[in-house]
């Protein structure tokens, strides 16, 4: 496995995190579908890691896929997430995963809207949000 450009020890991690953050993005929880805040955003912007704010989609590959988790058919650049087989729960699912900080974020299915195909289902509580207008302000 690539190393993670940022490594914290689990302890370190829970205490920077929520317990529902820490659930969903280190213990590869899933959140109850239509719980999260950005499953209904729909305003421009930047969608970021919540364990380490790598930018990993934007508003514009977002789309309502009726499921409840918030939906994009694309990642802003596919260095920014690494994939891995899931066969957990007895189903054959690809995990997506932050590149930079091994954070689970969710899952990625061949059932999505062109031009991709592809449907990154990820957990509102595993992104933050950056508005449009916010963008380019400092950061951190
Ligand atoms: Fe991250």
């Amino acid at each position: 496995m690539a190393q993670n450009k940022i490594e914290k020890s689990e302890e370190d991690w829970k205490s920077v995190l929520t317990p529902e953050q820490y659930h969903v993005l280190r213990q590869k929880g899933t959140e109850r579908p239509f719980s999260g805040n950005l499953y209904y955003n729909k305003e421009k912007g930047i969608y970021t890691c919540a364990a380490c704010g790598q930018e990993l989609f934007s508003s514009d590959t977002k789309f309502e896929s009726g499921t409840g988790w918030p939906s994009f058919y694309d990642v802003i650049s596919s260095d920014r997430v690494r994939l891995h087989e899931d066969n957990s729960y007895f189903m054959k699912r690809i995990e997506v995963v932050c590149s930079r900080c091994g954070s689970h974020l969710g899952h990625v299915f061949e059932d999505g809207p062109e031009p991709t195909g592809q449907r990154y289902c990820i957990n509102s509580v595993s992104l933050g949000f950056t508005k449009e207008e916010d963008a380019g302000k400092e950061k951190e």
